[in-house]
């Protein structure tokens, strides 16, 4: 292989794999290779919490290509593949096995792991992370034979396991620190929706809660201990607090890295050959004016193909409102925008919340900052138009179900 003309993309999850197929359809035609640790060809993650945990989606919808994919469009996959160095100034990335690839460009796409619960009795047999197809084939096991989970933190991933874990007939308890489901992210008018919709369907929800250890029998998971010495006994555990991007390759090889990998809104990093997508790039946004990461499958998408035309030396920006999505018993939600904690000062509700029919909107200073749309479907467009334009709209008129959103955009527009 001639080595300096190849682009490496270390890390064959989504990111990757879209990226190596936008290097194609741009027209590269030098060598790709893409390296993944995971034995398993690139795969979407959503549904390892959702359909496919369920058991209503078959393994073979996961992947984001076909396995005949690679070989079609000149890509060398390799998996099992760890790269365990990156040196950027003889441009070679090192593997596990200590053998070399050199590249003339390299995209980091290695994406982000779950973070570990610091306690005794984590690493017990029957306690889960969710991360990986295994992940999820070891916890739909687990609700087979167990009568009772806990699932420690009341995140996008615990809350959707929990359903998952209600669905299959398993008794649930939440455990989570702060005082609501998702209250970072959502703020309290919004969390408490949440919250409602899992103690409608039979979860026992306990928030405030610290935990001390997992306790064990035999090498196996019996329960939780939390701090203030009560006990919940338990089959199983499973734990989602949270994930941190995987930056520690970039970290060693000297690039910049702050909550994730540092990338200009074109995604190359502090070094000119070296890119990063995905759920660890840490990306300079023009809209916001800040580096903001995007932990979610849309930005994983879309990211890879703006990473891979910069490679191609194309000039491109990535200024995409972020956008995310969730399925939970039969409530399904889209959520398009971007809000800090405590950063926006009013929350319009717009439609029916006793149904969970609605559309939320939260706004600073009358400008929409994001919107989150309930079981209400064909919204994202407008959404996305009013974050955009940076305006500041009627808030009576944003709650009136008879006011068309676009209409709204004009009237924003000073148009309408
Ligand atoms: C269970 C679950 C459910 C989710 N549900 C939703 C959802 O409903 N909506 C939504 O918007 N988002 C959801 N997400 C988030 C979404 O899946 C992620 O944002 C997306 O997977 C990020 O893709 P990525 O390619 O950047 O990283 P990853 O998917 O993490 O892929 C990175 C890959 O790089 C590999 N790698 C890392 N380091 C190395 C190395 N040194 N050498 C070789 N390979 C390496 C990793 O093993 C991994 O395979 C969910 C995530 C999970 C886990």
């Amino acid at each position: 292989m001639a080595a300096n003309t190849a682009f490496v993309i270390v890390g064959a999850g989504l990111a990757g794999a879209r990226a190596a197929q936008t290097l194609r359809e741009e027209g590269f035609d030098g060598p790709i290779v893409l390296l993944g640790e995971e034995n398993e060809r690139p795969y979407e993650r959503p549904p390892l919490s959702k359909g496919y945990l369920l058991g209503k989606d078959e393994r073979d919808s996961v992947y984001v290509h076909p396995p005949q994919w690679y070989a079609e469009h000149d890509v060398d996959l390799r998996l099992g593949t760890t790269v365990t160095a990156i040196d950027p100034a003889a441009h070679e990335v090192t593997l596990a096995d200590g053998s070399r690839i050199g590249y003339a460009k390299l995209l980091l796409t290695t994406g982000s792991s779950p973070r570990r619960l610091p306690v005794p009795g984590a690493d017990l047999d029957s306690v889960h992370y969710l991360r990986r197809l295994a992940d999820s084939d070891r916890i739909k096991e687990s609700f087979e034979s167990a009568s009772r989970v806990v699932v420690i933190g009341a995140g996008w991933i615990g809350l959707e396991t929990a359903a998952a874990a209600r669905a299959a007939g398993v008794e649930v308890t939440v455990l989570e620190m702060a005082e609501l489901p998702l209250l970072r992210v959502l703020g309290r008018e919004v969390s408490q929706i949440f919250a409602d919709l899992h103690t409608d369907h039979g979860v026992d929800l306990r928030f405030g809660e610290q935990v001390a250890e997992i306790t064990g029998n035999g090498g196996r998971a019996n329960g939780v201990l939390l701090a203030d010495g009560s006990r919940i006994t338990a089959d199983a555990v499973i734990v989602g607090v949270g994930i941190t991007p995987n930056t520690q390759l970039a970290d060693a090889a000297g690039l910049e890295v702050d909550n994730g990998i540092r990338v200009d809104a074109d995604l190359r990093t502090s070094h000119p050959d070296i890119y990063a997508a995905g759920d660890v790039a840490g990306a300079f946004h023009p809209l916001f004016g800040k580096h903001i990461r995007v932990e979610h499958w849309a930005n994983a998408v879309n990211q890879p193909q703006v990473a891979a035309k910069a490679m191609l030396g194309q000039d491109v920006t990535y200024d995409r409102v972020p956008y995310f999505f969730t399925d939970q018993y039969d409530l399904g939600m889209e959520y398009t925008g971007y809000v800090e904690p405590d950063a926006y000062d009013q929350v319009v509700f717009r439609g029916r919340r006793d149904t969970r029919e609605f559309i939320a909107f939260w706004l600073a200073e009358g400008r929409v900052l994001a919107g989150m749309n309930v079981n209400v479907w064909d919204v994202t467009d407008p959404i996305r138009d009013l974050v955009t334009s940076g305006r500041a709209v009627d808030a009576k008129e944003l709650a009136d179900t008879g006011v068309p959103l676009t209409h709204l955009l004009r009237r924003s527009d000073g148009t309408g």
